[in-house]
Protein backbone atom coordinates (compact mmCIF):
# COMPACT_ATOMS: atom_id res chain seq x y z
CA UNK A 1 0.00 0.00 0.00
CA UNK A 2 1.20 3.57 -0.78
CA UNK A 3 3.48 2.54 -3.50
CA UNK A 4 1.85 5.02 -5.93
CA UNK A 5 1.82 7.90 -2.99
CA UNK A 6 5.32 7.74 -2.53
CA UNK A 7 6.58 7.48 -6.15
CA UNK A 8 4.16 10.49 -7.35
CA UNK A 9 5.96 12.40 -4.05
CA UNK A 10 9.15 11.14 -4.85
CA UNK A 11 8.59 12.75 -8.04
CA UNK A 12 7.66 16.07 -6.67
CA UNK A 13 11.12 16.39 -4.46
CA UNK A 14 13.19 15.11 -7.36
CA UNK A 15 12.46 18.55 -9.30
CA UNK A 16 13.29 20.38 -6.46
CA UNK A 17 16.62 18.95 -6.24
CA UNK A 18 19.78 21.34 -7.32
CA UNK A 19 17.86 24.00 -6.13
CA UNK A 20 19.55 27.06 -4.30
CA UNK A 21 16.55 28.69 -2.86
CA UNK A 22 12.48 28.09 -3.47
CA UNK A 23 10.94 30.67 -5.18
CA UNK A 24 7.16 31.59 -5.06
CA UNK A 25 6.80 29.68 -8.26
CA UNK A 26 8.29 26.72 -7.24
CA UNK A 27 6.59 26.84 -4.18
CA UNK A 28 3.53 26.88 -5.90
CA UNK A 29 4.37 23.87 -8.45
CA UNK A 30 5.44 21.46 -5.76
CA UNK A 31 2.30 22.06 -3.62
CA UNK A 32 0.29 21.47 -6.85
CA UNK A 33 1.96 18.31 -7.31
CA UNK A 34 2.02 17.30 -3.72
CA UNK A 35 -2.07 18.06 -3.96
CA UNK A 36 -2.35 15.92 -6.99
CA UNK A 37 -0.39 13.22 -5.50
CA UNK A 38 -2.30 12.96 -2.33
CA UNK A 39 -5.74 13.35 -3.96
CA UNK A 40 -5.19 10.45 -6.22
CA UNK A 41 -3.96 8.67 -3.40
CA UNK A 42 -7.28 8.60 -2.17
CA UNK A 43 -6.43 11.13 0.93
CA UNK A 44 -10.43 12.70 1.67
CA UNK A 45 -10.38 16.43 0.15
CA UNK A 46 -10.25 18.65 3.38
CA UNK A 47 -7.06 16.85 4.54
CA UNK A 48 -5.28 17.92 1.43
CA UNK A 49 -6.35 21.17 1.65
CA UNK A 50 -5.46 21.26 5.22
CA UNK A 51 -1.93 19.68 4.78
CA UNK A 52 -1.10 21.68 1.51
CA UNK A 53 -1.92 25.20 3.11
CA UNK A 54 0.11 24.05 5.62
CA UNK A 55 3.00 22.75 3.91
CA UNK A 56 2.94 25.89 1.61
CA UNK A 57 3.25 28.24 4.86
CA UNK A 58 6.21 26.71 6.26
CA UNK A 59 7.97 26.15 2.95
CA UNK A 60 7.92 29.97 2.68
CA UNK A 61 8.21 31.03 6.29
CA UNK A 62 11.62 28.51 6.73
CA UNK A 63 14.99 29.77 6.61
CA UNK A 64 16.98 27.99 4.57
CA UNK A 65 19.29 26.00 7.17
CA UNK A 66 22.71 25.37 6.74
CA UNK A 67 22.05 21.68 7.04
CA UNK A 68 19.22 21.31 4.80
CA UNK A 69 18.75 22.51 1.01
CA UNK A 70 15.38 23.52 0.03
CA UNK A 71 14.42 20.10 -1.49
CA UNK A 72 15.31 18.13 1.32
CA UNK A 73 13.85 21.34 3.84
CA UNK A 74 10.48 20.39 1.65
CA UNK A 75 10.72 16.24 2.20
CA UNK A 76 11.11 17.53 6.10
CA UNK A 77 8.23 19.57 6.49
CA UNK A 78 5.87 16.89 4.64
CA UNK A 79 7.21 14.76 6.21
CA UNK A 80 6.18 16.35 9.81
CA UNK A 81 2.91 17.32 8.02
CA UNK A 82 2.35 13.31 7.56
CA UNK A 83 3.07 13.20 11.20
CA UNK A 84 0.79 15.27 12.31
CA UNK A 85 -2.31 14.33 10.46
CA UNK A 86 -1.61 10.72 11.08
CA UNK A 87 -2.08 11.59 15.08
CA UNK A 88 1.35 12.74 16.30
CA UNK A 89 2.39 10.65 18.34
CA UNK A 90 2.04 6.73 18.97
CA UNK A 91 -0.68 6.21 20.89
CA UNK A 92 -0.35 3.05 23.67
CA UNK A 93 -3.39 0.80 24.75
CA UNK A 94 -4.27 2.73 28.33
CA UNK A 95 -5.17 -0.34 31.10
CA UNK A 96 -7.55 -0.09 34.04
CA UNK A 97 -6.04 0.48 37.04
CA UNK A 98 -8.20 -2.09 38.91
CA UNK A 99 -9.68 -4.96 37.49
CA UNK A 100 -9.28 -6.29 33.43
CA UNK A 101 -8.61 -3.68 30.94
CA UNK A 102 -11.96 -3.97 28.40
CA UNK A 103 -11.06 -3.19 25.50
CA UNK A 104 -13.97 -3.82 22.66
CA UNK A 105 -13.54 -4.35 18.92
CA UNK A 106 -16.10 -2.34 16.90
CA UNK A 107 -16.29 -2.27 12.84
CA UNK A 108 -17.82 -3.04 9.98
CA UNK A 109 -18.39 -6.89 8.69
CA UNK A 110 -15.21 -8.03 6.94
CA UNK A 111 -13.44 -5.46 8.54
CA UNK A 112 -11.13 -8.09 9.74
CA UNK A 113 -11.78 -7.36 13.55
CA UNK A 114 -12.17 -11.50 14.33
CA UNK A 115 -8.63 -11.75 12.89
CA UNK A 116 -7.76 -8.73 14.65
CA UNK A 117 -8.62 -10.31 17.93
CA UNK A 118 -6.34 -12.94 17.66
CA UNK A 119 -3.52 -10.60 16.69
CA UNK A 120 -4.11 -8.36 19.73
CA UNK A 121 -4.59 -11.22 22.28
CA UNK A 122 -0.83 -12.27 21.01
CA UNK A 123 0.11 -8.80 21.27
CA UNK A 124 -0.89 -8.35 24.87
CA UNK A 125 -0.01 -12.10 25.38
CA UNK A 126 3.66 -10.87 24.33
CA UNK A 127 3.98 -8.00 26.52
CA UNK A 128 3.46 -10.32 29.70
CA UNK A 129 -0.22 -10.25 30.05
CA UNK A 130 -3.02 -12.64 30.52
CA UNK A 131 -6.45 -11.96 27.73
CA UNK A 132 -9.25 -13.48 27.10
CA UNK A 133 -11.71 -13.14 23.75
CA UNK A 134 -15.08 -12.60 24.10
CA UNK A 135 -17.22 -13.77 21.51
CA UNK A 136 -19.88 -11.20 20.75
CA UNK A 137 -20.40 -11.53 17.24
CA UNK A 138 -23.68 -13.94 17.33
CA UNK A 139 -25.13 -12.74 13.84
CA UNK A 140 -22.19 -13.75 11.60
CA UNK A 141 -22.64 -17.73 11.42
CA UNK A 142 -19.25 -19.24 12.26
CA UNK A 143 -17.74 -16.03 13.97
CA UNK A 144 -17.87 -17.58 17.07
CA UNK A 145 -15.53 -20.92 15.94
CA UNK A 146 -13.31 -18.60 14.13
CA UNK A 147 -12.62 -16.67 17.40
CA UNK A 148 -12.36 -20.39 18.90
CA UNK A 149 -9.82 -20.70 16.29
CA UNK A 150 -7.84 -17.86 16.13
CA UNK A 151 -7.70 -17.80 20.13
CA UNK A 152 -6.50 -21.57 20.23
CA UNK A 153 -3.99 -20.46 17.24
CA UNK A 154 -2.33 -17.86 19.97
CA UNK A 155 -3.23 -20.02 23.17
CA UNK A 156 -5.58 -17.45 24.87
CA UNK A 157 -8.93 -18.83 26.31
CA UNK A 158 -12.59 -17.93 24.66
CA UNK A 159 -15.64 -17.01 26.33
CA UNK A 160 -18.47 -17.64 24.03
CA UNK A 161 -21.86 -18.56 24.76
CA UNK A 162 -23.22 -21.42 26.38
CA UNK A 163 -26.85 -22.39 27.16
CA UNK A 164 -26.82 -19.99 30.68
CA UNK A 165 -24.71 -17.49 29.89
CA UNK A 166 -27.10 -15.09 27.54
CA UNK A 167 -27.30 -17.52 23.97
CA UNK A 168 -28.20 -14.98 21.39
CA UNK A 169 -27.84 -12.24 23.85
CA UNK A 170 -24.06 -9.92 23.15
CA UNK A 171 -25.47 -7.67 26.13
CA UNK A 172 -25.38 -10.56 28.32
CA UNK A 173 -22.56 -12.54 27.28
CA UNK A 174 -20.28 -9.44 27.32
CA UNK A 175 -21.23 -8.66 31.01
CA UNK A 176 -21.03 -12.25 31.58
CA UNK A 177 -17.33 -12.17 30.48
CA UNK A 178 -16.36 -9.56 32.66
CA UNK A 179 -17.04 -11.91 35.59
CA UNK A 180 -15.22 -14.61 33.76
CA UNK A 181 -12.45 -12.80 33.04
CA UNK A 182 -12.91 -11.65 37.10
CA UNK A 183 -12.57 -15.16 38.58
CA UNK A 184 -10.18 -16.40 36.31
CA UNK A 185 -8.02 -13.30 36.57
CA UNK A 186 -7.74 -12.20 33.31
CA UNK A 187 -5.96 -9.15 32.97
CA UNK A 188 -7.14 -7.85 29.83
CA UNK A 189 -11.04 -8.74 28.11
CA UNK A 190 -11.00 -8.11 24.15
CA UNK A 191 -14.70 -8.14 22.65
CA UNK A 192 -15.49 -9.03 19.21
CA UNK A 193 -18.56 -7.43 18.47
CA UNK A 194 -20.84 -8.16 14.92
CA UNK A 195 -20.40 -6.57 11.94
CA UNK A 196 -22.95 -5.87 9.10
CA UNK A 197 -22.00 -5.31 5.52
CA UNK A 198 -22.85 -1.69 5.59
CA UNK A 199 -23.59 0.59 8.70
CA UNK A 200 -27.13 0.28 10.17
CA UNK A 201 -29.02 1.59 13.30
CA UNK A 202 -29.57 -2.08 14.91
CA UNK A 203 -25.71 -2.68 14.29
CA UNK A 204 -24.80 0.42 16.22
CA UNK A 205 -27.49 0.17 18.72
CA UNK A 206 -26.48 -3.24 19.71
CA UNK A 207 -22.57 -1.74 20.02
CA UNK A 208 -23.51 1.15 22.32
CA UNK A 209 -25.72 -1.41 24.39
CA UNK A 210 -22.62 -3.83 24.80
CA UNK A 211 -20.48 -0.62 25.48
CA UNK A 212 -22.26 0.49 28.08
CA UNK A 213 -22.82 -2.83 29.55
CA UNK A 214 -19.52 -3.65 29.73
CA UNK A 215 -17.87 0.21 29.77
CA UNK A 216 -15.05 -0.48 27.57
CA UNK A 217 -11.49 1.18 28.48
CA UNK A 218 -10.74 1.54 25.10
CA UNK A 219 -13.38 0.77 22.27
CA UNK A 220 -11.46 0.55 19.05
CA UNK A 221 -12.76 0.86 15.64
CA UNK A 222 -11.60 -1.33 13.04
CA UNK A 223 -11.52 -0.38 9.47
CA UNK A 224 -10.32 -2.13 6.13
CA UNK A 225 -7.77 -0.11 4.43
CA UNK A 226 -8.81 -1.55 1.03
CA UNK A 227 -12.02 0.18 1.10
CA UNK A 228 -11.01 3.22 -0.46
CA UNK A 229 -13.27 6.58 0.85
CA UNK A 230 -15.79 4.62 2.08
CA UNK A 231 -13.62 4.27 5.01
CA UNK A 232 -14.10 8.00 6.08
CA UNK A 233 -17.75 7.97 6.23
CA UNK A 234 -18.01 4.81 7.77
CA UNK A 235 -15.49 6.07 10.53
CA UNK A 236 -16.90 8.77 11.23
CA UNK A 237 -20.57 7.08 11.57
CA UNK A 238 -19.20 4.62 14.44
CA UNK A 239 -17.92 7.48 16.16
CA UNK A 240 -21.56 9.39 15.87
CA UNK A 241 -23.32 5.98 16.55
CA UNK A 242 -20.70 4.18 19.12
CA UNK A 243 -17.64 6.29 19.33
CA UNK A 244 -14.49 5.14 20.10
CA UNK A 245 -11.07 5.77 21.40
CA UNK A 246 -8.74 4.49 18.40
CA UNK A 247 -8.68 2.97 15.03
CA UNK A 248 -7.01 -0.03 13.70
CA UNK A 249 -6.10 0.29 10.35
CA UNK A 250 -6.21 -3.56 8.47
CA UNK A 251 -5.44 -5.01 5.66
CA UNK A 252 -2.44 -2.50 5.02
CA UNK A 253 -0.85 -5.47 3.27
CA UNK A 254 -3.19 -4.88 -0.03
CA UNK A 255 -2.44 -2.73 -2.80
CA UNK A 256 -5.13 0.25 -2.61
CA UNK A 257 -4.34 3.00 -2.72
CA UNK A 258 -4.90 3.99 1.28
CA UNK A 259 -5.07 7.18 1.48
CA UNK A 260 -8.13 7.32 2.76
CA UNK A 261 -7.26 5.21 6.15
CA UNK A 262 -4.66 7.97 6.52
CA UNK A 263 -7.01 10.55 6.79
CA UNK A 264 -9.75 8.64 9.06
CA UNK A 265 -7.08 9.95 12.49
CA UNK A 266 -7.22 14.05 10.88
CA UNK A 267 -10.85 13.34 9.95
CA UNK A 268 -12.50 11.88 13.61
CA UNK A 269 -9.50 13.38 15.93
CA UNK A 270 -9.16 9.64 16.74
CA UNK A 271 -5.54 8.38 16.78
CA UNK A 272 -4.54 5.19 14.99
CA UNK A 273 -3.54 3.13 17.60
CA UNK A 274 -2.73 -0.33 15.86
CA UNK A 275 -2.00 -1.73 11.99
CA UNK A 276 -2.30 -5.42 10.58
CA UNK A 277 -0.89 -6.16 7.60
CA UNK A 278 -1.47 -9.89 6.80
CA UNK A 279 -3.05 -12.98 7.46
CA UNK A 280 -0.09 -14.35 9.91
CA UNK A 281 -0.94 -13.39 13.82
CA UNK A 282 2.16 -11.45 13.82
CA UNK A 283 1.67 -9.34 11.23
CA UNK A 284 0.45 -6.58 13.61
CA UNK A 285 1.99 -3.71 15.27
CA UNK A 286 1.32 -0.51 17.42
CA UNK A 287 0.92 2.04 14.45
CA UNK A 288 3.76 4.20 14.90
CA UNK A 289 2.71 8.12 12.52
CA UNK A 290 6.57 8.61 12.07
CA UNK A 291 7.58 4.93 11.19
CA UNK A 292 4.54 5.35 8.61
CA UNK A 293 5.51 8.65 7.14
CA UNK A 294 9.08 7.63 6.75
CA UNK A 295 7.92 4.58 4.89
CA UNK A 296 5.77 6.79 2.85
CA UNK A 297 8.61 9.13 2.04
CA UNK A 298 11.70 6.65 1.27
P1 LIG B 1 -14.74 -9.52 10.65
O1 LIG B 1 -16.01 -9.81 9.90
O2 LIG B 1 -14.58 -8.05 10.90
O3 LIG B 1 -14.58 -10.32 11.90
O4 LIG B 1 -13.55 -9.89 9.64
P2 LIG B 1 -12.58 -11.17 9.60
O5 LIG B 1 -11.61 -11.14 10.72
O6 LIG B 1 -13.38 -12.39 9.42
O7 LIG B 1 -11.77 -10.84 8.27
C1 LIG B 1 -12.36 -10.81 6.98
C2 LIG B 1 -11.36 -11.33 5.96
O8 LIG B 1 -10.23 -10.48 5.85
C3 LIG B 1 -10.82 -12.72 6.29
O9 LIG B 1 -10.73 -13.45 5.11
C4 LIG B 1 -9.41 -12.43 6.85
O10 LIG B 1 -8.53 -13.50 6.64
C5 LIG B 1 -9.01 -11.19 6.06
N1 LIG B 1 -8.06 -10.33 6.78
C6 LIG B 1 -8.17 -9.85 8.04
N2 LIG B 1 -7.13 -9.05 8.35
C7 LIG B 1 -6.32 -9.02 7.26
C8 LIG B 1 -5.07 -8.35 6.93
O11 LIG B 1 -4.49 -7.59 7.71
N3 LIG B 1 -4.57 -8.57 5.67
C9 LIG B 1 -5.20 -9.38 4.77
N4 LIG B 1 -4.63 -9.53 3.58
N5 LIG B 1 -6.36 -10.01 5.03
C10 LIG B 1 -6.92 -9.84 6.26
Amino acid sequence: MFATLSDRLADTFKNLRGKGRLSEADIDATAREIRIALLEADVALPVVKEFVASVKERARGEEVSGALNPAQQVVKIVHEELVAILGGETRRLRYAKTGPTVIMLAGLQGAGKTTLAGKLALWLKEQGKTPMLVACDLQRPNAVTQLQVNGERVGVPVFAPEPGNGVGDPVAVSRASIEEAKRKLHDVVIIDTAGRLGVDAELMKQAADIRDAVQPDEVLFVVDAMIGQDAVSTAQAFLDGVGYDGVVLTKLDGDARGGAALSIASITGKPVMFASAGEKATDFDLFHPDRMASRILD
